[in-house]
């Protein structure tokens, strides 16, 4: 029998709150059958680190070299980590920087400024990261989960269910390497630094909780405690997952919170978000708020437009009466057209519907911006990729 996920109980992949009522994640026929992935620097705290390096015979200050290379160099090779003792660093390596996730495949795509990267992980497992590079910043989207078990029948991700949860070492992973391409000039714009993370590729960032807030840690802090990316230019992304949310507030770190809401009432959110029928929209939309009284930080609505689905004049009125409900000026709605599965129902909507949909909601006052479709040239929307080499290539055990 599964576990909520806490503190001290061990996490199944069973999303917080949803052990009881309508909702139980969609789980992988593989689901639970794999391992663990190899523990890491960056899945221990400050004293197994330090117990460990005892273990092979290493003063303290040499875990704070190791972390410093990690962090400030972005480096896991100790053959180049020419301050520490040579007869040691073939075994530090394995101890502390297991390889945990190797690129199959890299698709470059907008001239250059998008590169999406599929990831094998330990177990064989595929996930992805998306690197995109705009004027003023370059974002990383990452993956907190193999699969999803949100079940929302329109995404490619959906359709695969939960695999298992990554560890935050695998997590992290895709942040250090995207950060050294960024550095080291290898995307298009030439060398820059990595400012923006968002946890919007595969997978629930609340599904995986423990090792989401930790990777959200370790990003954060300043070198050589994390890679010093600014917790304001962090985005959690969920489907509304209200016991995250809550959790989150009373963490008081200023990331910023995106709810994936697809539908402005119960009825049409229940079929489109399975995981409606657990936390309701109304739920959800005060969970959003109570982030944004909690943390002045305006929370992103995401709403992926479908064609004559949740994109007519009604559903925007609808939305639009929803969010000013709460006042003014906290939310900024993304509507994203439909990036569809092939051969699925679900498709994307007509520009002119895209259009009427965003006027309506400026006229009501409500900020929102067409979300701009990185990649999707190259299968780039929420687990295309991933998804369409999964199938080929099941079972990976
Ligand atoms: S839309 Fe998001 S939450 Fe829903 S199944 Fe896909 S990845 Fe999971």
């Amino acid at each position: 029998m599964p576990t909520i996920m806490n503190d001290d109980r061990v996490e199944t992949g069973i999303t917080p709150g949803a052990e009881q009522g309508g909702f139980r994640d969609v789980l992988a026929a593989n689901h639970a059958r794999r391992g663990k992935p190899p523990l890491h620097l960056v899945d221990m705290s400050m004293q197994e680190r330090t117990e460990i390096a005892q273990r092979l015979g290493l003063p303290k200050f040499r875990v704070s070299q190791l972390a410093n290379h990690y962090f400030n160099r972005l480096s896991t090779d100790t053959d180049t980590f020419s301050d520490f003792p040579l007869t040691m660093r073939q075994q530090a390596a394995e101890v502390f920087f297991p390889r945990l996730i190797e690129a199959v495949t890299q698709q470059v795509a907008d001239n250059g400024m998008t590169i999406k990267t599929l990831w094998k992980l330990f177990d064989g497992a595929r996930i992805e990261s998306v690197l995109m590079r705009y004027p003023k910043r370059t974002t990383l989207c990452i993956s907190s989960q193999v699969g999803c078990g949100m079940g929302c029948p329109f995404c490619a991700t959906g359709q695969l269910g939960l695999t298992r949860n990554m560890s935050t070492g695998e997590i992290l992973e895709q942040v250090r390497i995207a950060a050294a391409m960024v550095r080291d000039g290898q995307m298009a714009g030439g060398p820059g630094r990595l400012s923006n993370v968002v946890f919007m590729g595969m997978g629930e960032p609340m599904g995986n909780y423990k090792s989401v807030l930790s990777a959200i840690r370790q990003m954060s802090a300043q070198p050589p405690e994390g890679f010093g990316i600014s917790a304001r230019n962090i985005t959690v992304s969920t489907v509304g997952v209200v016991p995250g949310i809550r959790k989150l507030i009373a963490e008081k770190i200023p990331v910023r919170l995106a709810v994936s809401l697809h539908a402005p009432s119960d009825t049409l959110r229940d079929e489109l978000v399975p995981m409606n029928r657990r936390f309701n929209t109304e739920q959800v939309l005060d969970a959003a708020h109570d982030y944004y009284v909690a943390s002045k930080r305006r929370v992103s609505i995401e709403y992926a437009l479908m064609r004559g689905i949740n994109d007519q004049a009604e559903h925007a009125h609808l939305l639009a009466k929803r969010l000013n409900h709460y006042g003014d000026n906290w939310v900024h709605v993304n509507p994203i057209p439909l990036n569809p599965i092939e051969g699925s129902p679900w498709t994307a909507s007509e520009p002119e519907d895209e259009r009427q949909f965003l006027n309506i909601l400026h006229k009501a006052g409500i900020a929102a911006t067409l979300r701009d479709t990185r990649g999707s040239d190259i299968d780039g929307a929420c687990g295309q990729l991933a998804a369409k080499t999964t199938t080929k290539q099941q079972p990976q055990d």
